[in-house]
């Protein structure tokens, strides 16, 4: 019996993440040339760890990023300090080709609500210094939450220079909600390429996009500087897949290995979790997060359980339909989230303890609906594609009695500051939620842009649009009060612009709808 708790003892003390002395084993591997090529990140903070990442590739556009297909001994550690005088967790790793060399370390044992140093050693090389932070304790009343939240960065648009200005600023955290990569190329009016510009299938063209997007400065700065979480959209696999739905009709079992080949190189090269690693075609990457009790952040994952989208254009796929025209619109049993999605965000509203609950999630939620003469449209790839859906999801906020609501959305590269009601055309109708959506890194925006006097005519309940800029938003939270400044850079087609707030607004705590300051 001793014996046996002994061993217990034993193996807690090994699987903790302490200090190993012993570097014998990676003192013999070397590299032809550096191996972090990608940089290093960190994600998803609890109140004692968070996820490490980084991918070793000296090669990163080849496939095996330039590594022999065999496991390369490394080591990460995480210090209190920046010049790691004190070291309070390392851990020997293995990571091998199956995973394309990337390491997903969930580091446990660590002080809540603080800030900490982290870097990976393999062979003779050291990866950058990252910067990361705790959550705080679970229960504990926390007095602030900066964070920033960003979308849509196709890499052909433009540089990433918005991140130039995030990392400037005094954040905890940021939030990514989607279209991390694109697996299509413009063709026309590049200011910088695709290496390859035919859409990846396979995971080694998955593999080698993401490498690319990886290696942007701007980008792995703004992984350097602040622990993400992270939800999807189509791009990561395809423009507007839908579930196991392609737009050009591709049968749906070939399709699905291209999602799994997709959704491993995704879950290859961001901070993920370990528990959220893909088997196949699946891969859960929708949680919750807490900040104590002063937020709760809901990711929400709206493509891979989705019933396809109303009334295609082609074989699926978005599409602008008057929504008096399209019968698919009325069915009640389609679903933005999936079944078991939806059940699981409606019982964590259920236990919520938290004064503002944040859903994070890809596509505009509020109607936008516009009409030309006897026409109306709307665009069904977003939420206006799931009606009944949305309001679900929206009565399950009032139902639940969810404290401060704030839906935060990427996909559309437009500012928009919404009221989100059950009724957008019901005047009498509650404001229930606020929406902000971010605009787009470098993505451009569509037609929309122009008609934006007429979207904000015909959709009372938007507060503010604006297509004009790219950026990113800078949220906050404090002393009763969720602050948003809608940040714009100038440029994307230069290296580096200038940014400006374009707006601010608030969500007073107990008062749903943002108002302007
Ligand atoms: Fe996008
Ligand atoms: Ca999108």
């Amino acid at each position: 019996m001793v014996a046996r708790r002994r061993f217990l003892k034993l193996l807690a003390a090994l699987s903790f993440s302490r200090v190993v002395p012993a570097r014998a084993t990676d003192r013999k591997f070397s590299f032809d040339s550096y191996p972090f090529t990608l940089g290093v990140a960190s994600g998803y903070p609890t109140p004692d760890g968070f996820v490490l990442w980084t991918r070793l590739a000296p090669k990163p556009l080849e496939p095996g990023g330039g590594l022999a297909p065999a496991p390369v001994p490394m080591r990460w550690e995480v210090a209190e300090d920046r010049g790691f005088s004190k070291i309070v967790a390392s851990r020997a790793e293995f990571p091998g080709p199956e995973w394309a060399h990337s390491v997903h370390a969930e580091v446990r044992g660590l002080e809540p609500d603080r800030w900490y140093w982290y870097r990976f050693l393999a062979g003779d090389a050291v990866s950058p210094v990252g910067r990361t932070r705790t959550a705080p304790a679970a229960g504990a009343a926390a007095a602030r939450l900066r964070f920033a939240f960003a979308s849509c960065q196709h890499f052909e648009h433009g540089y990433f220079n918005a991140y130039q200005h995030m990392v400037a600023d005094d954040l905890d955290l940021v939030v990514f909600l989607g279209d991390y990569i694109y697996e299509s190329s413009l063709r026309r009016n590049q200011v910088r390429m695709h290496e390859r510009t035919d859409e990846p299938v396979t995971l080694d063209e998955y593999r080698a996009r993401y490498a690319q997007y990886k290696s942007d400065k701007d980008l792995q700065s703004a992984h350097l500087a602040f622990p993400w979480i992270v939800t999807w959209d189509d791009h990561e696999v395809d423009n507007d897949y839908a579930n196991d739905q392609q737009e050009d009709g591709t049968p749906p079992e070939v399709f699905l290995l291209r999602r799994a080949a997709a959704y491993q190189a995704y879950y290859e090269h961001l901070p993920l979790p370990a528990g959220m690693r893909p088997s196949g075609p699946a891969m859960q990457i929708y949680t919750d997060l807490q900040w104590g009790t002063l937020a709760s952040f809901y990711l929400l994952d709206g493509r891979q359980y989705r019933s396809p989208q109303a009334c295609p254009r082609k074989a699926g796929g978005g599409n602008e339909v008057d929504p008096r025209e399209c019968i698919d619109l009325r069915d009640s049993t389609r679903t933005m989230l999936g079944a078991v999605q939806e059940a699981w965000l409606d019982r964590r509203f259920t236990s919520s303890r938290a004064s503002w609950n944040i859903l994070a999630q890809p596509v505009l939620m509020a109607q936008r609906r516009s009409r030309s003469g006897e026409r109306e449209s709307i665009w069904t790839d977003s939420w206006d594609g799931y009606p009944a859906a949305r309001k679900r999801l929206l009565e399950s906020v009032v139902a639940r009695k969810l404290v401060n609501p704030v839906v935060i959305s990427g996909d559309v590269h437009m500012n928009f500051v919404a009221d989100l009601k059950l009724d957008f055309d019901g005047d009498r109708s509650p404001v229930i939620a606020s929406e902000f959506v971010g605009t787009s890194i470098t993505s451009s925006p569509g037609s929309w842009q122009r008609n934006m006097p007429v979207i904000l005519a015909e959709n009372r309940h938007f507060r503010y649009g604006n297509g004009e800029h790219r950026g990113y938003v800078r949220a906050s939270i404090a002393g009763g009060r969720f602050n948003a400044e809608l940040v714009g850079v100038d440029t994307v087609r230069k290296p580096e612009s200038r940014a400006l707030v374009l707006a601010r607004f608030a969500v007073e705590s107990g008062r749903a709808g943002p108002q302007k300051i």
